[in-house]
């Protein structure tokens, strides 16, 4: 679909001198409504980079609000107000520490046996009551949660959209055309991402840095071990449990060793931890 429209675009406006001048004005015009949108290289905290992003904090919360009116729909949220308000205070103190302080995360408990978690863009971060049941401390959970935050603040989402989908929700987004397929395109698109999981690295940052705003908000970064060793384990026992979110390459083995060296590089030397206390 993106070839299939800039080329129409071309061929439009370049048979002759004045087309290929309004050809030029038009790229010209668009180049500069996509700048005044608010698309800009920025510094991304999270990253540690300069990335470009043209999608912005307002239409990346559209898009994740019209993807989360989808899951509304289609999964079960939890009705357990103890159990929703556990995830709800550990994530909120994790957003007060992440590098997203331009959205507010929104924290949703789905009912289902799945040891599963997701994040759409625009910060809304859904963990399943089967992962629930299975972690044993507020520090294993607070590294999950900060994984699915990590996500969000590294615009893993945002990213892949831009590079897959292109000119079409870059046009869609500087006329802010809500109703666009493409706009419709790029949420079934969100889907697609989340089901198939992300890339490994996109996997291992956010790993890092949900190891990061846990030990920022107070807990083990030492969690996200243990965590993952659970996740190894019942990959054994109960494989057809564990769902998307960690069935991902890498595999969890080298997710294991990399948070290890991740909890050197944040100076806790693995001596120096105990492991999480256990709350259940
Ligand atoms: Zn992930």
């Amino acid at each position: 679909m993106v070839d299939s429209v800039v080329p129409s675009i071309r061929h439009q406006y370049m048979s002759c001198p004045s087309a290929r001048w309004r050809y030029c004005s038009l790229v010209v015009c668009l180049f500069w409504a996509v700048c005044l949108s608010g698309c800009a290289t920025i510094y991304n905290p999270a990253t540690g980079r300069q990335e470009f992003i043209f999608i912005d904090t307002a239409v990346e919360r559209r898009l994740g609000q019209q993807a989360a009116t989808e899951v509304d729909r289609q999964l079960p949220l939890s009705r357990d107000p103890q159990r929703a308000q556990r995830i709800e205070q550990i994530g909120r103190k994790l957003a007060a520490v992440s590098d997203r302080q331009d959205l507010r995360f929104q924290f949703y408990l789905v009912e289902g046996s799945e040891v599963n978690a997701f994040a759409l863009p625009g910060g809304f971060i859904y963990l399943y009551a089967g992962l629930l049941d299975h972690v044993r401390s507020d520090d294993e959970l607070a590294n999950v949660l900060g994984h699915e935050i990590g996500h969000v603040a590294a615009r893993h989402h945002v990213k892949q959209m831009q590079s897959v989908l292109g000119y079409q929700v870059l046009s869609s987004l500087v006329f802010r055309d809500t109703k666009s397929p493409e706009l419709q395109r790029g949420v079934a698109m969100m889907f697609d991402l989340i089901s198939k999981g992300y890339s490994r690295e996109d996997e291992l940052e956010a790993d890092r840095l949900g190891m990061r705003y846990a030990q920022r908000a107070g807990y083990q970064p030492l969690g996200m071990v243990s965590f993952l060793e659970l996740l190894q384990q019942l990959q054994q026992s109960e494989p057809s449990s564990v769902l998307t979110i960690f069935q991902t390459h890498p595999a969890v083995s080298e997710r294991i060793i990399r948070a290890r060296q991740e909890i050197e590089h944040l100076g806790l030397g693995e001596g120096e931890i105990a492991l999480p206390a256990v709350s259940q």
